[in-house]
């Protein structure tokens, strides 16, 4: 792959940032298995900067191993982040997760990246019907907070309304009960228990899930109606006003439950019953962990 402006930048600022000891390692991509791919990168040495690479296929948000023992031990870290994934750092930070003293933020613009499933078919122009939904709405096409920010190459994603994000929210805003507790078994009924959701989250960091505590047994860990609800409910619960819309449970998900549909649902009312977007100011405390005595409180009879 062609070395382009914003690698050779971000190449810089990481073998600067090693080369001075300010960091221990640098989280960020590089090239992937075809053209159509990039892969999270691990970076100790200076000389191994030359492979740092950004683009619109730098699809992984690289916040979920800032939660891993084996990278916690490295001290002081850095690492490249688009808009969405450094909502995923500020809600770490607010959670007492991470310091920010240990994190050397590389904040990279980002216009769109490409659907995975179509990336690897060879599409190659960020447009409204190749990108994730997320980018649609996207508010943070440059991130925020960051100790280094480098600008993107690729042009601004035009948003005709054409394509409607989340599409499906309203859909099954409209339907009854009934209906939706029937749209969501359905969904529920294909999960495998794999759990690959919460690896790829990065606000999924309990050492100790519950589906792993089994004295007592809280979920049944065979794949099965009741256990699959259970599992998919409480996590979309311990996720609400935490998860920033990344969209990686969902990408993860080998079976196509449309995830990001509950995330972005919960999202959405949070919002409008709180006024509080996840990872939005490092300084806010975590909407769940404050009380307000003008909160929405009438659901209690
Ligand atoms: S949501 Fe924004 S920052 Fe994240 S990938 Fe899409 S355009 Fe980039
Ligand atoms: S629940 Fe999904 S969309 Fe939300 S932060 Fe976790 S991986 Fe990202
Ligand atoms: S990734 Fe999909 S199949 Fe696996 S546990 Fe999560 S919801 Fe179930």
């Amino acid at each position: 792959m062609a070395k382009t402006k914003t690698d050779e930048k971000l190449q810089k600022i990481a073998k600067d940032l090693l080369e001075s000891k300010e960091i221990s390692l640098l989280i960020g991509y590089a090239g992937g298995s075809n053209p159509g791919r990039m892969r999270p990168f691990f970076i100790t040495k200076p000389e191994e900067t030359e492979k740092l690479s950004f683009g619109k296929y730098a699809v992984q948000d690289l916040a979920v191993f800032l939660k891993k023992p084996e990278v916690k031990k490295f001290g002081k870290i850095g690492i490249v982040v688009k808009g969405c994934d450094e909502k995923a750092v500020n809600a770490l930070i607010q959670e007492f997760q991470i310091s920010r003293d240990d994190v050397k933020i590389i904040g990279v613009e980002c216009n769109g990246v490409i659907r995975q499933n179509l990336a690897d078919k060879g599409e190659t122009k960020v447009s409204e019907s190749t990108v994730y939904d997320k980018c649609l709405i996207c508010e943070e096409h440059t991130p925020v907070l960051y100790d280094f920010i480098v600008e993107s190459e690729e042009p601004e994603l035009a948003v005709s309304g054409n394509v409607k994000p989340y599409a499906d929210i309203e859909k099954l805003e409209a339907m009854s009960a009934v209906e939706k507790n029937a749209f969501w078994a359905k969904e529920f009924d294909k999960c495998i228990k794999c759990y690959a959701c919460r690896q790829a989250c990065p606000l999924c960091y309990c050492s100790r899930c519950i589906v792993e505590k089994n004295m007592p047994q809280w979920i049944d860990t065979n794949s099965e109606e009741t256990g699959n609800a259970q599992w998919n409910l409480i996590r979309a619960y311990h996720l609400s006003g935490r998860c920033i819309g990344c969209g990686e449970c969902e990408r993860a998900c080998p079976v196509n439950i449309p995830l990001m549909l509950i995330n972005e649902k919960m999202a959405r009312d949070v919002y409008k019953l709180f006024g509080y977007k996840s990872g939005k100011d490092i300084d806010a405390k975590p909407v769940f962990g404050v009380f307000a005595e003008s909160d929405f409180n009438d659901f209690i009879k």
